[in-house]
């Protein structure tokens, strides 16, 4: 079970995070929440380590 959220940088960035150790940081916070959404609905245990 993963549970994503989205944190704004000071950079403007939004970084996009989960629990299991997962991120990516985004340009916007729109593409940041569609990230969080899919890496949360997605079975991401294949994807956790990268
Ligand atoms: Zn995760």
């Amino acid at each position: 079970m993963h549970y994503a959220d989205t944190t704004t940088n000071d950079n403007g960035t939004v970084t996009a995070f989960c629990y299991c150790g997962w991120s990516a940081v985004h340009d916007t916070q729109e593409s940041a929440d569609a990230a969080a959404e899919y890496h949360q609905n997605d079975d991401a245990d294949d994807y956790a380590a990268a």
